[in-house]
């Protein structure tokens, strides 16, 4: 059996381990750090990966760089992939004065994606916010 820690705890123990490694260079590594946190090494706390990732970009605590990837596949979303917001069209104004939508890009986090080629996130970076 394992226990799930409230998101206050999750927050806190994402700041901890930021302040303490400045850089986490992938998002298994910072749920290995931040449940070690949780854990003081002993305890069975567990939390999802995409938990922990979406806690460290909404809570502020975190800048979060995103590596994506090439699908090659014309599929549209509406919601990004790392941190679930709402995404915003990028849009270009063509030589004929119309705008055309060129991609979508994340408000929150710096997800991006290119029109009619979806780009899936591969790896994360996370890095402290100074000021926090
Ligand atoms: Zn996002």
């Amino acid at each position: 059996m394992y226990s799930i820690p409230k998101d206050g705890d999750v927050v806190l123990a994402i700041r901890n381990v930021l302040a303490r490694y400045k850089t986490i260079h992938s998002l298994r590594e910072l749920k290995e750090r931040v449940e070690q946190e949780l854990n003081f090494g002993t305890g069975n706390n567990r939390v999802g990966e995409d938990r922990i990732r979406r806690l460290a970009i909404i809570s502020g605590m975190a800048i979060v760089k995103v590596h994506t990837k090439s699908t090659g596949q014309d599929i549209s979303i509406s919601k990004c992939p790392v941190c679930a917001s709402n995404l915003k069209a990028s849009r270009n104004m063509t030589v004929y004065g119309k705008t055309v939508t060129i991609g979508y890009k994340c408000p929150e986090c710096n997800y991006w994606t290119e029109k009619g080629d979806l780009r899936v996130p591969s790896r994360y970076e996370f890095t402290v916010r100074r000021g926090k």
